[in-house]
């Protein structure tokens, strides 16, 4: 057994974890949606990155609400986009 992520397509993957952004924000064609849907069905690492950036979403934006300057909020989401290139 290997772990290794997608081994049919890694442009698959990229263009899902990059997309992840998009489709978080609620932002993407019905089309790409499902598209990113299918790839996070079939790809277990990319769905683990999806949800982490999912749940991650929830908690800074509950906390941007109540506690967080946007400026820090900024480089938060930078720091996220700096890990996952
Ligand atoms: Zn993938």
């Amino acid at each position: 057994m290997t772990t290794e992520p997608c081994s049919a397509n890694d442009t698959d993957c990229k263009e899902a974890v990059e997309e992840l952004y998009v489709f978080l924000d609620g932002e993407l064609t019905p089309e790409k949606r499902a598209s990113i849907s299918a790839h996070l069905d079939a790809c277990p690492p990319c769905l683990t990155a999806y949800e982490f950036h999912s749940e991650l979403k929830v908690v800074v934006s509950q906390k941007c609400r109540t506690e967080l300057p946007a400026g820090l909020r900024d480089r938060v989401f930078d720091a996220l986009r700096a890990l996952e290139t």
